[in-house]
């Protein structure tokens, strides 16, 4: 499969799922309920990502914000530089255990409701740097909802992420792990 034949593909599933979303209003009876599925389909369609790069992954980063691959078509191409003004953290690099008090500092002034996608191995899980000045994954200090595989992951699996991140906002997605989250004590 061609990129244009997979960015193609990746696009009629976004329609897929903006049918289904319709679908769901016209079969919802509460107002309730129906009132959650319009705030949910404004919220996983107009997407304010800050970019929070810091290494190579960070580059990989700007192709998907690029024209090729254009994020713009899933309503996510606003980025801001001003967590106030974002609601999706898109974590891409390494985090040294210097930079994990700037990044918890960042989450806690973002907006609600807001959400976290870690790109690439470094900001997963650390990587190939099992090493004491490296954190171990951006989840050791804030609550990541996708994980997005890869060293670096491609454009498309970033896409892929950004569409799982949807579907889990549209879905009302239960997220304990953010629930239950407390900023930690020693950064
Ligand atoms: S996961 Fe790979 S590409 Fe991404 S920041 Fe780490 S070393 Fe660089």
């Amino acid at each position: 499969m061609t990129q244009n034949q997979v960015i193609t593909s990746l696009g009629r599933a976004q329609n897929q799922g903006d049918e289904e979303l319709s679908k769901s209003f016209a079969t919802t009876s509460s107002m309730a309920a129906l009132g959650q599925a319009i705030a949910s389909w404004g919220q996983k369609n107009s997407l304010w990502p800050l970019p929070y790069g810091t290494a190579c992954c960070g580059i990989e980063m700007m192709s998907v914000m690029g024209p090729k691959y254009d994020l713009a078509r899933f309503g996510a191409e606003v980025v801001r530089f001003s967590p106030r003004q974002s609601d999706l953290l898109l974590v891409a690099g390494t985090i040294t255990e210097k930079m994990a008090p700037i990044l918890v500092r960042i989450y806690r002034q973002m907006l609600e409701p807001k959400y976290v996608i870690s790109m690439g191995a470094c900001a997963s899980s650390g990587g190939f740097y099992r090493a004491y000045h490296v954190l171990q994954g951006a989840d050791k200090v804030i609550p990541v909802d996708v994980y997005v595989p890869g060293c670096p992951p491609t454009p498309e699996a970033v896409l892929d992420g950004v569409m799982l991140l949807q579907r889990m906002i549209a879905q009302n997605h239960p997220r304990p792990w953010k629930k239950n989250w407390k900023a930690p004590e020693h950064v």
